[in-house]
C-alpha cells in the first residue's frame, strides 16, 4: 500500500484487443493477459455479442437441482476436447475453488472406497494452486504460506524439476527427467497415506514461469497408477491454448485422475472453473440418499449462465478457423525474437513454452547469481514497462510474457523490445 502512494494503481478506462487505456489515454500493451486469463483480447465482439445473448435470457441461477443449456453445452465440449477417462464435469467459479474441488473429491472417494487413510496430497517445491487454505496447503512458495503456516493441512511438499539451476547439470537434450527421483521415493515412502499428487503441468506459473519437460509427467502418472494415487492436474494457468495445443494432457497423452481449469475458460470476461474427473470417481459418489455418499460442495456463482455462455463462444473460437494452427507462426517469433534477449549480461535464461516465456534475471551470468531481493529489480523494470506501453508484472526477477493468444507478430516484437529497453534502462 505503501508502493501506491508513489505509484498509484492505473486507472483503466477501457480495453480493446491486446491493449488497455487508462483514463488520460495512454495505452498498455497487456503483456500478462491480465493475470494470465485473457485468451482472445479485450472487448471481443463475439465474445460480447454471446454475453449480451445470454443476458437477454437468464443473468444467473443457482446450480443446484437446476441446470441451464449453457452449462449442458460446456460441459459436454469439455469432456469432448480432453482426455477420454475424463467424463465427468463439475463446475465452480474460480481456480482456487476448482483445485478444492478436486482435493475433497479425492479424499471422499478414498474415504467411501475404504481407502481413508489416504488424506495427504503430495505437491512441488514452486507449486502455487490458489489462495484459499485448501489450495494454499499445496503451494510450494514461502512467501504466500509461511504467515498461515500452522492453519495448513499436512502435506507433502517434493523438489522437483528446476530445468534453469539442474541439480543433475543435465542438458535439454539429454534428460531424461531423472529430477524425477525425489518424487519416486515419496511416492514409496507415503503411497499409505497419500491421496494424490498435485501439478501444474509444464509450466510453473507463481515460481516464475519455470518449465520443465513432459517426461516429467510421464514418469509421474506411471508412479502414480502404480502407487495408488491420484494424480491432479492443474491447468489453470495452462490450459486452452497457451502452451500451443489446447491442454497438455490431451497434447502428450496423459490421462490425470482429474483436470482443474479456470481462467482462460471464459476468456477473462467472467469467473468460472471446472474440475473433470473420471467415471471410477464418480461412482464412489453414487448411492441411495440414507447411504449419504454425495459430494456436498456448492458455490453461488457456480457454473453461472454467463460466465458458461462466454466459455461456449470463446471455445469455439478458439477450436474454429485454424486457431491453434494459426499460433504455430507466433510461437515460432516469441521463441526466435525472444532469444534476443539472451544477449543482456542479466539474462540468465531465457525459456519459452508455446506462448509463454520468460526471461530471468541474474547479477552474475556465470554463477547464476540472484539479484538480491531488497533490490526490486522486477519491480523496477514494472515501473519503466508502464512509461513505455507496457503492462508487465514481475515475478521477483522473472519478467514473463503470457500475452493474449491473439497478439500479432508484430506486436511480439515490440513486446520483447520493450522488454529489453527496460531492462537496460533499470539495470545499465
Ligand atoms: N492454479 C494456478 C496454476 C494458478 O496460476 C492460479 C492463479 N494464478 C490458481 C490456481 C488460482 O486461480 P484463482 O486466482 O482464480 O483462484
Amino acid at each position: 500500500m505503501k508502493d501506491h502512494e508513489t505509484v498509484p494503481p492505473i486507472l483503466i478506462e477501457r480495453g480493446e484487443g491486446v491493449y488497455l487505456s487508462d483514463r488520460e489515454g495512454n495505452k498498455y500493451l497487456d503483456v500478462i493477459s491480465s493475470w494470465w486469463v485473457n485468451l482472445l483480447g479485450h472487448n471481443h465482439p463475439r465474445l460480447n455479442a454471446a454475453l449480451s445473448r445470454q443476458l437477454d435470457k437468464v443473468a444467473h441461477v443457482m446450480f443446484a437441482g437446476v441446470t441451464h443449456q449453457p452449462a449442458i453445452d460446456l460441459a459436454e465440449r469439455l469432456v469432448a476436447l480432453t482426455p477420454d477417462n475424463l467424463k465427468k464435469v463439475f463446475f465452480s467459479d474460480n481456480g482456487s475453488t476448482a483445485v478444492e474441488v478436486a482435493v475433497k473429491m479425492s479424499l471422499q472417494y478414498w474415504q467411501q472406497t475404504g481407502q481413508g487413510s489416504k488424506r495427504k496430497f503430495a505437491h512441488l517445491k514452486g507449486a502455487y494452486h490458489g489462495e484459499t487454505l485448501g489450495a494454499l496447503s499445496l503451494c510450494g512458495i514461502d512467501m504466500f504460506r509461511d504467515k498461515f503456516e500452522p492453519n495448513l493441512m499436512a502435506n507433502v511438499e517434493v523438489q522437483g524439476p528446476d530445468c534453469f539451476r539442474c541439480p543433475y547439470e543435465l542438458k535439454p537434450e539429454s534428460c531424461q527427467a531423472e529430477c524425477f527421483e525425489p518424487m519416486h521415493q515419496t511416492l514409496e515412502k507415503h503411497k499409505e497415506s497419500l491421496a494424490g499428487v498435485i501439478v501444474e503441468p509444464l509450466v510453473q506459473g507463481a515460481a516464475g514461469m519455470k518449465m520443465y519437460p513432459p517426461l516429467y509427467l510421464k514418469k509421474l502418472q506411471d508412479a502414480c497408477k502404480a502407487h495408488n494415487v491420484h494424480t491432479i492436474y492443474d491447468e489453470i494457468a495452462v490450459g486452452f491454448g497457451r502452451t500451443g495445443s489446447l491442454f497438455v494432457c490431451g497434447e502428450h497423452d496423459l490421462n490425470p485422475t482429474f483436470l482443474c481449469l479456470s481462467k482462460g475458460i471464459t476468456s477473462g470476461y467472467l469467473p468460472l472453473a471446472a474440475t473433470l474427473t473420471e467415471d471410477e470417481i464418480y461412482s464412489a459418489f453414487y448411492g441411495e440418499f440414507s447411504e449419504m455418499k454425495l459430494f456436498i460442495h456448492s458455490h453461488s456463482y457456480s457454473a453461472n449462465p454467463l460466465a458458461c455462455a462466454v466459455a461456449n463462444e470463446s471455445l469455439s473460437i478458439l477450436t474454429g478457423d485454424d486457431f491453434l494452427e494459426n499460433l504455430k507462426p507466433k510461437i515460432r517469433v516469441l521463441g526466435e525474437y525472444g532469444n534476443k534477449l539472451n544477449a543482456l549480461q542479466w539474462c540468465g535464461e531465457f525459456r519459452q513454452t508455446g506462448m509463454i516465456a520468460a526471461v530471468e534475471l541474474v547479477a552474475n551470468k556465470k554463477t547464476k547469481e540472484e539479484f538480491p531481493f531488497e533490490k526490486r529489480v522486477g519491480y523496477q523494470i514494472y515501473q519503466e514497462g508502464l512509461q513505455r506501453g507496457a503492462l508487465m508484472r514481475p515475478l521477483g526477477n522473472v519478467i514473463y510474457f503470457i500475452p493474449p493468444l491473439v497478439i500479432s507478430t508484430d506486436q511480439i516484437q515490440m513486446m520483447i523490445d520493450t522488454a529489453y529497453d527496460c531492462i537496460q534502462a533499470v539495470l545499465d
